[in-house]
């Protein structure tokens, strides 16, 4: 064990020292793959995930947060805190200060400033730590007026391996390397919209993200980092199926004028204009009794939602059952059909995910690899406000109060995970005490060569010796022997 920890760091130190100019610190790249579901590693087209779950941590799923949304639950991933205390409650939320519905914004993602994400966090620390992001949600704003030394911004149309040799050359940068990178993949949650997850089209996006990991190990590999970076794969949540005999006609129950909608399926947010709450209220707990959905006052959300205390949270919120939507969801049929060019019959099914974070088709996986990370290991599962401490443990950076904990997750580190500045020191060491083995060598062999010479010419010159002579050369001799 302590051998193999001592050639880690060797591995790590030579080419820190040698090779290219390396952060001194952990190497962290953390992978999400966007709607992930958990159990999809049982569709069978997995094999480089599969065999990564033996090298490394596993974990039979995570716990998301509600809502079990993109934008949430990544910003919940990137921060260590709940949504209540975030303030991305959704994909789009009503803000009583700005008076109007936030979508993908600067505002969205500021509601609380002291809020940070991690790689903000390890931005600020210093001490030679760079961050890249790489279309993460969020991750175009600056945070504390600090951005990362990297980022790209969210574009599809750049091809996946591109984001990868991206990603790579910023931990490979020869002034800024980065230690810690967050990589953003948006499949297969956008043909599990469309196509539903049970769909051929999704199998082939499982496969896709696979081969992109085996891509990432190779990569890896040929720059000669497998052995240093310690990757984290994750997801923010998974996918049910959706049909369209499963639309709860939510606009038909109560009248249009006396609310706004927030939100998209299946959640939605209404805020009602004043005095019209009680009787919105009335009307839709009265359709919840025969319809697939449920009705909550603000002082009624489920507390383990961590979802409620907070100003962008409605004053009523409509949560669709699993499987169902909202009738905002035609639109998005619509959307699809037109973008994908899917022909709506009455079987087709879609995706859908937002609902209760209880249920099962709504987590998402998680798998991490790398020196720092226990191999062939499976830890029971943990929340995903965990990842933070963990991550800023491995960063050696402070970890600001939040709501996850670093005791849930140690297991997944690796007893003594090898650091970068040790790394340095112990192959400066080895390489001094191997130098000077070899200069010491050579001054040997140099040494003994000359005296091979020298008692050589002496002997000879003993051929016509007078006695003077052959008393130094008795005495050379004897130094010789010596
Ligand atoms: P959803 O399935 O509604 O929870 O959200 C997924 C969608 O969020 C993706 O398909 C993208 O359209 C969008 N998205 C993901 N990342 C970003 C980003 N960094 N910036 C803007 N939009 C994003
Ligand atoms: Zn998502
Ligand atoms: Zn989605």
């Amino acid at each position: 064990m302590y051998l193999k920890h001592l050639m880690l760091m060797l591995n790590m130190g030579l080419h820190a020292v040698f090779i290219r100019a390396l952060s001194k610190h952990p190497l962290v790249l953390i992978v999400s793959f966007d709607g992930f579901r958990y159990n999809y590693f049982n569709k069978n087209v997995t094999p480089t995930l599969e065999s990564l779950k033996l090298n490394g941590t596993y974990t039979m799923y995570m716990k998301n947060v509600f809502q079990t949304k993109t934008f949430p639950n990544h910003h919940s991933i990137a921060t260590g805190v709940y949504p209540e205390v975030h303030g991305v409650l959704a994909p789009q939320v009503y803000d009583p200060k700005y008076k109007t519905i936030l979508k993908y914004s600067y505002e969205l993602w500021h509601y609380n400033e002291d809020i940070l994400p991690i790689w903000i966090v390890n931005e600020k620390a210093g001490d030679g730590r760079h961050s890249g992001t790489m279309m993460w949600p969020g991750s175009d704003f600056k945070y504390q007026d600090t951005s990362p030394t990297f980022q790209m911004n969210f574009n599809v149309s750049v091809p996946w391996e591109r984001r990868v040799d991206t990603a790579l050359e910023w931990f490979l940068d020869p002034v800024t390397p980065a230690n810690l990178v967050m990589l953003y993949v948006e499949e297969p949650d956008a043909s599990a919209h469309v196509f539903g997850p049970e769909s051929q089209q999704v199998l082939k996006q499982i496969a896709k993200v696979d081969s992109l990991t085996g891509y990432l190990r190779e990569r890896l590999r040929a720059a000669g980092l497998l052995g240093l970076m310690n990757v984290f794969q994750v997801s923010d949540h998974g996918m049910d199926t959706v049909s369209l005999d499963r639309i709860i006609n939510l606009t038909g129950l109560v009248d249009s004028s006396t609310y706004e909608l927030d939100g998209v399926s299946p959640v939605l947010g209404l805020i009602p204009v004043p005095g019209a709450e009680d009787q919105i209220y009335a009307a839709l707990k009265n359709a919840s009794l025969r319809e697939h959905f449920e009705v909550y006052r603000r002082a009624e959300v489920p507390e383990r939602w961590h979802f409620a205390r907070n100003r962008r949270a409605p004053p009523l919120l409509a949560v669709a059952d699993e499987g169902y939507a909202f009738d905002d969801f035609f639109a998005s049929r619509d959307r699809y059909i037109h973008h994908y060019n899917v022909s709506p019959s009455a079987n087709v099914t879609f995706g859908m995910h937002g609902y209760d974070n209880s249920q099962l088709d709504m987590l998402p996986f998680f798998l991490a690899w790398g020196p720092a990370v226990r191999r062939g290991h499976t830890v029971p599962p943990f929340d995903t406000v965990d990842l933070f401490p963990l991550w800023a443990h491995l960063l050696g950076v402070a970890c600001p109060p939040g709501n996850g904990s670093l005791e849930h997750v140690r297991g997944i580190l690796a007893a003594g995970p090898p650091s970068l500045l040790a790394a340095y020191i112990i192959t400066l060491v080895v390489a001094v005490a191997f130098a000077a083995v070899v200069v010491a060598f050579v001054l040997y062999r140099r040494n003994k060569q000359g005296f091979m010479v020298l008692s050589y010419r002496k002997m000879g010159d003993l051929a016509d010796a007078g006695p003077e002579d052959m008393i130094e050369g008795q005495h050379l001799l004897s130094i010789a022997e010596d």
